[in-house]
């Protein structure tokens, strides 16, 4: 039997070199099709016949394990072999082959270490050389890989044709190729289980918004009704006490329908898209302020606004609405008793980009250390406070969702000002938008 070795005595210096040079330019294409491709699976044929060309292979393949009990079992899994060489991918003995029984335990014991095989099966253990030798082996190399530490199989050499033996070189450049296939799995497998738990969190998010929404929903109509009844039982004849005991029940109660709002505000915010339209700044101020501001009150609020629009502004107005709503409910909320009016300035300027809203109370402020933690969930900064600390929070995610941006500047005991930003969301083909410069 001839043997030969690639770079030994026996064979050409330049051949062995260039078989070499050969060798590393397909472990470069693997490594390139492996870091390229997020989906090793639809390279592998194409990388295992680069490989085995290049290393003058008959057959290369690759092993996957899987565990059952104590028992390794393992699967011829992708195969190339060249022209005249018979596949063995069809085989019946390769498909989930218990190799640790069949007289393979040495291949465990060492690929396991990670350790490789390789050499003349001539000399190879009598027990292996015979299932070997019915695959027409005559030498190869096994190269175990491991994905997030664990042996997930093996790629494989045969040469058929001849005895061959392989240089350190050679072994360390197929040691790499496997080992960029280990990590391309590795890769691929977070990939998946990254989509698996994305989509898992979002039909979550999604059931936990319904949740929400509906919950809210059915509990305002109860509410609503008591409030009905509360307002008949105080047109009849009850006592002063009663009249308190029933006005006190109201307060908590449209606290409590407040709340269920800011809910609803909030659920509705993240599962409906933004419904652009032109937005008339006056009237929805105006609505504003015949809603929150009740009539016998009127005389302590001075709201002045001024709006400069020259060019049309398009947003959602449901979620400018719930904008302006918080801002001016905390105006009114958050007055200061000590001054002789409560004023409330508005100022607004828009552009073909977007707009601008100063909106600026002369109430009680807030401190400074608040400032940066008044737009969380739930945060109050005020001890007087009556509201859930939600109003800022929903008003901060619905302008996120508007595309916009939200800060606040105080001075505790004379102002707050919020200034907002919202892009205006003007169609291209608006009538108006010939006049744009
Ligand atoms: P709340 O439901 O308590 O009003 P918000 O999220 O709307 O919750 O506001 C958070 C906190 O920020 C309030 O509790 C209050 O202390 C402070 N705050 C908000 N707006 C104003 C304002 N215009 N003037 C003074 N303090 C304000």
């Amino acid at each position: 039997m001839r043997k030969e070795t690639a770079g030994g005595t026996h064979t050409n210096l330049n051949d062995a070199l260039k078989q070499r040079e050969h060798l590393l330019s397909a472990v470069a294409y693997s490594a390139k099709a492996l870091l390229s491709s997020g989906d090793w699976g639809a390279q592998i044929d194409e990388i295992l016949r680069q490989l085995g060309e290049a290393s003058d292979s008959s057959r290369v393949y690759v092993f996957q394990h899987e565990r059952e009990g104590d028992k390794l079992l393992t699967t011829l899994a992708y195969e190339w072999c060249a022209p005249g060489i018979s596949a063995q991918i069809q085989n019946p003995d390769v498909k989930r082959l218990e190799i640790g029984a069949v007289g393979f335990q040495r291949w465990i014991d060492l690929m396991s270490k990670g350790e490789l095989i390789h050499g003349d099966v001539e000399n190879f253990p009598a027990d292996e050389q015979d299932f070997l030798k019915m695959q027409e082996i005559k030498s190869l190399v096994v190269i175990p890989f491991f994905v997030s530490g664990r042996w997930w199989g093996f790629i494989g050499f045969d040469q058929c044709v001849r005895v061959r033996e392989w240089s350190s070189a050679e072994l360390g450049a197929l040691q790499a190729a496997a080992s960029m296939l280990g990590s391309a799995i590795e890769r691929r497998d977070s990939e998946v289980l990254m989509e698996i738990q994305f989509n898992e969190l979002q039909k979550t998010n999604h059931e936990l918004d319904f949740f929400v929404y509906s919950v809210s929903h059915d509990l305002r109509a109860p509410l609503l009704s008591i409030l009905g009844l509360i307002n008949i039982a105080e047109k009849e004849n009850i006592s002063k006490s009663q009249h308190e005991y029933f006005s006190m029940i109201k307060r908590s109660v449209n606290k409590l329908d407040n709340f269920i709002k800011e809910i609803l505000d909030y659920s509705r915010n993240s599962r409906i898209k933004p419904q652009n339209e032109r937005i008339e700044f006056s009237k929805l101020i105006d609505d504003i302020c015949t809603r929150l501001i009740p009539a016998d009150a009127m005389h302590l609020f001075k709201v002045t606004y001024n709006i400069s629009d020259a060019v049309e502004f398009y947003s959602d107005k449901k979620r400018l609405d719930i904008i302006f709503n918080n801002l001016m409910s905390n105006a009114l909320k958050f007055r200061d008793a000590n001054k002789s009016q409560s004023l409330i300035s508005i100022d607004i300027e828009s552009n073909n980009s977007g707009c601008k809203i100063i909106f600026e109370d002369n109430g009680i402020g807030i401190e400074e250390h608040h400032l940066q933690n008044i737009f969380n969930m739930f945060y109050r900064a005020t001890e007087s406070a009556t509201g859930s600390g939600l109003g800022l929070y929903i008003t901060r995610e619905v302008v996120n969702k508007l595309g916009g941006s939200i800060n606040v500047e105080s001075v505790y005991g004379e102002f707050t000002r919020f200034i907002c930003r919202i892009p205006n969301q003007k169609p291209k083909n608006s009538e108006s938008g010939k006049n744009y410069s």
